[in-house]
């Protein structure tokens, strides 16, 4: 068996020796025909014998063969399963949608539910039913993309207010989270998309103490426990009276710092009590219900959470940029 290295070259050599056509074990066994019939049985037994010592010598060779190349095979193709695996690129949620989350997730606690409405909207939810008339300078061509006389795409949040109030009675208390849309040139502080939380609570007896109480009880949650809020008036149309609302900054506790102008507060958020006027397009009577709302950035909160200076890298999806986070 010297010089057969493989199973192929085995069975060549059972071949040559055992084929039952052409083997040379076979073309001796018929050749016992042509012996004296007193030689025969002692020549039939030596070639059976002969077969048996062939067959036997080569099905030994078989198993070494086997073996030796499991031998190869265990050497060769060894794997350490102890070493450690090889890292694998991690998705990650959008910085954005995380901010969305942690301050849904925040007013979800505090008894609001989520409401969602058309990112397209009519000229009657997003301007008119929201006290903002035809020729008031927020419906300017500058600050609206219209999608035709009577669509744009909506400006801001505050048109859920006026679908959720159509729908039910109060009291009500949601938020409206989604993107809004402005004729904005692309900056580092601006950008024609971008998401706002809209805020709304109407019942009895509601006051601006519980619009104040509400956004601190938030943001304290958002924030820190020792975030302060302060309020400054300021005109929105839908609401009366309303307000700037500031925090004390993030950065340095209200001492006064780069980020806050020395100042030591962050301008935030609109809000207000709702007007008596949204309140009567909505078939509410404006004696009996008070209420109050706000929009807020969900961009703005996500750059100052963390310290992203311009809003464009939240929207460019550099996946170095937003493996960071
Ligand atoms: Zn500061």
């Amino acid at each position: 068996m010297q010089g057969v290295s493989s199973l192929d070259e085995l069975t060549a050599v059972r071949d040559k020796y055992l084929s039952r056509q052409r083997g040379v074990l076979a073309l001796e066994m018929r050749k016992l025909g042509s012996l004296p019939s007193a030689e025969r049985p002692a020549a039939g037994q030596l070639l059976n014998r002969l077969k048996g010592v062939v067959t036997e010598e080569l099905e030994r060779f078989q198993e070494e063969l086997k073996s030796s190349a499991n031998a190869v095979r265990l050497k060769t193709e060894f794997l350490d399963v102890s070493l450690p695996g090889f890292p694998y690129p991690e998705g990650k949620i959008h910085p954005i949608r995380r901010v969305w989350r942690e301050m849904e997730e925040i007013f979800v606690r505090m008894g609001f539910s989520v409401e969602t409405g058309p990112q397209i909207e009519s000229d009657y939810y997003n301007f008119e039913a929201l006290n903002i008339p035809k020729g008031h300078p927020a419906r300017d061509d500058q600050d609206t993309l219209y999608i035709s006389d009577n669509l744009v795409l909506r400006t801001h949040t505050s048109p859920v207010q006026i679908r959720t109030m159509e729908g039910k009675e109060p009291p009500i208390r949601i938020i409206a989270p989604g993107r809004v849309y402005r004729r904005d040139a692309v900056d580092a502080t601006h950008s024609p998309m971008f998401h706002q939380i809209e805020g709304l609570v109407v019942d009895e007896g509601i006051t601006m103490a519980d619009l104040k109480g509400s956004l601190e009880a938030f943001f304290q949650q958002l924030f820190s426990p020792d975030t302060k809020i302060r309020m400054r008036p300021s005109y929105f149309p839908f609401v009366e009276p309303g307000a700037e609302v500031d925090v004390s900054c993030i950065f340095c506790s209200g001492k006064g710092c780069r980020v806050c102008k020395g100042s030591g507060w962050i301008e935030i958020l609109g809000a207000g009590m709702v007007h008596p006027k949204v309140f009567s397009m909505v078939g509410y009577d404006p004696e009996k219900y008070t209420g109050f709302a706000w929009g807020m950035g969900i961009d703005r909160i996500a750059i100052l959470k963390y310290q992203v200076e311009d809003l464009r890298l939240f929207f460019e999806n550099d996946i170095r940029f937003l493996s960071q986070f």
